[in-house]
């Protein structure tokens, strides 16, 4: 479907469109239609803009990915249909692996999500060759080199069980999830309260600065970071565009 610029929700549509393109060509699971649902009501009800908070997690993000060990990007269907190509040029320019990661494993979507990144020139993980213990889903499966042995791990979109194992395993979590109150963004060490398609190019752009700065400088963006603080802005910021919008109604 071709939708006009000038479209009051262009940009929501335009993502949407990619999601789908995404699904009938293999990449994204029915259910990942869904959850896009979900993310765009919290992106409606956040004024669909990155805020400030989201921009703070996003750099203290970037920060912690550069000082870690073993980073590692973890992608699914949704990531990789919207900002495949985007998340592909930050772990170049970070030079961290993405390893494909699923919740609804097919063996053709899995390999499809490893084509698409290989696409644009990433390291992409994609050998299920170790598993993470406590977790009843595909997503147990993981590789060696990658999300196995991490000690960060970014997950965009992720489900809260799986991140829940991710910590028991000692692994610091970074997400990107527009719910505030989903159990992933409680339970994450940095939550990027933004639509992902936002939040990989200004995670980008964020790299691009922080690759200049010494190691002590890095460290202490993280060591300064406050995860709570940025939860409640961000439930602070959707109640203040309600009660703006509310006002719209006085009189
Ligand atoms: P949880 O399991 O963490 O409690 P959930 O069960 O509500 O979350 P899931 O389907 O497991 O939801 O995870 C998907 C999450 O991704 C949702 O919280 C949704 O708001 C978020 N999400 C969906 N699309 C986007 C997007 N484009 N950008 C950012 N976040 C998104
Ligand atoms: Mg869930």
């Amino acid at each position: 479907m071709r939708i006009p610029e000038s479209h009051p929700r262009y940009h929501s549509l335009m993502t949407r469109e990619k999601l789908v393109e995404g699904f009938r060509k293999g990449l994204v699971a029915p259910e990942g239609l869904i959850a896009q649902g979900r993310g765009e009501c919290f992106d409606y009800l956040l004024g669909e803009t990155s805020h400030d908070f989201a921009l703070e997690a996003e750099r203290a993000a970037v920060a912690m990915l550069i000082i870690s060990r073993h980073p590692v990007i973890s992608v699914n269907g949704n990531t990789a249909a919207l900002v495949g190509k985007e998340i592909s040029e930050l772990a170049k320019l970070l030079n961290i692996p993405l390893e494909v990661n699923i919740f609804y494993r097919t063996e053709e979507r899995f390999r499809k999500i490893a084509e698409e990144l290989e696409k644009y020139g990433a390291v992409v993980y994609s050998n299920s060759d170790a598993f993470l213990e406590g977790l009843e889903s595909a997503r147990r499966m993981v590789d060696k080199r990658g999300i196995y042995r991490a000690d960060v791990v970014l997950v965009p979109l992720e489900d809260g069980d799986r991140c829940e194992i991710l910590k028991k395993h000692g692994k610091k979590v970074i997400t990107i999830d527009l719910n505030p109150l989903s159990r992933t963004a409680q339970m994450a060490d940095v939550t990027i309260v933004d639509n992902v398609v936002r939040a990989i190019p200004n995670m980008t752009k964020f790299a691009k600065e922080l690759m200049s700065l010494e190691k002590e400088e890095i460290e202490g963006i993280v060591r300064a970071y406050d995860n709570r603080n940025i939860l409640r802005r961000a439930v602070i910021a959707i109640n203040e565009h309600l009660s703006t919008r509310a006002g719209d109604f006085d009189g």
